[in-house]
């Protein structure tokens, strides 16, 4: 919520795998190496899903607000 608005063309975009200066061959990666490192963890994520507890509820029930 930030700055998403400004144009992505002005900005160089870099490798979000080693922070390199992306290639247009393999953006928006810098190398093959770091687009299969992406790729890898993007499907090691999709495996691993991070299991969220739900147990966990607020005990704001007796939150009545009288003043
Ligand atoms: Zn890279």
């Amino acid at each position: 919520m930030t700055d998403q608005s400004l144009p992505k063309a002005l900005k160089p975009r870099k490798c979000p795998i080693c922070g390199k200066p992306a290639e247009p061959a393999f953006k928006p990666f810098c190398s093959k190496r770091c687009s299969d490192v992406d790729l890898s963890r993007w499907l090691k994520g999709v495996y691993a899903i991070p299991v969220v507890e739900e147990d966990e509820r607020p005990d704001d029930e007796e939150r009545d607000g009288g003043a």
